[in-house]
């Protein structure tokens, strides 16, 4: 089965030739570069089989200094917007936020990758804990359960950046658990310090329609082996 591989550049790279170069480089079917937005219309001109989205989609247009909407995002050339990020959560997003910018995004006619999972202090409270709080995150976009137009991702905060991915036998249970409320047409991926190293054996659950990939996807030597091990 075919995954599908969204490419979360977070704030790499900080030159035009890398990007063009990790461009080329991920320029196949079932992928979504999901690079800083100042490199969308770059990208427009390179790919030619990859998507373009975007990091976040904020929900109006209007008077509000360094934000981009949707409309924008959609008039460049981007198809997704990842929404609900952890690392965007951090800094004060709330689910309010997030289903406001779904919302949006898919009036807009974008797909919406939103994001959730537990911090380490939920995991260490148990299953029950970690899924309640899943579900109160999920529940916040209740009312786009069932669009194609929404896809989720499974970040664990624990897992990123961080060089310890979940087990891929517990992400596949998840992916269960989160489509049990979305419902079963919702793809749900994993992402959270995916690497050549562990990424077959998560391919092989299908549970889990694809990945959510931050540092791997800016590394080219690993990119690479991810999508040869995938045969992308
Ligand atoms: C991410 O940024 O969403 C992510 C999963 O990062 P990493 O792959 O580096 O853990």
């Amino acid at each position: 089965m075919s995954k599908l591989i969204v490419a979360n550049w977070k704030c790499h790279p900080s030159n035009e030739e890398t990007a063009k170069s990790l461009f080329r480089l991920s320029d196949r079917d079932n992928v979504v570069v999901c690079p800083p937005f100042v490199y969308i219309p770059l990208g427009r001109e390179i790919l030619k089989k990859a998507s373009l989205g975007a990091q976040d989609s904020f929900w109006e247009e209007g008077s509000y200094t360094g934000e981009v909407s949707a409309s924008q995002i959609k008039s460049v050339g981007a198809r997704f917007a990842i929404i609900g990020h952890s690392e965007r959560r951090a800094m004060g997003e709330s689910d309010l936020d997030i289903k406001k910018k779904v919302s949006a995004a898919i009036k807009e006619g974008l797909t919406a990758i939103v994001c959730v999972g537990e911090p380490s202090s939920i995991k260490a409270e148990g299953e029950e804990a970690t899924n309640d709080f899943i579900s109160l995150q999920l529940s916040a976009i209740g009312e786009f359960f069932g669009s194609e137009k929404l896809i989720i991702a499974y970040e664990p905060v624990w897992a990123i950046g961080s060089g310890n991915p979940a087990l891929p036998a517990d992400a596949a249970s998840k992916a269960s658990f989160i489509r049990s409320l979305t419902g079963n047409k919702t793809k749900v991926l994993y992402g959270g310090s995916v690497s050549a190293a562990g990424i077959s054996e998560f391919a092989e659950r299908e549970e889990i329609d694809g990945f959510l990939i931050g540092g791997g996807s800016v590394n080219e030597e690993e990119l690479t082996k991810m999508f040869d091990l995938l045969e992308m």
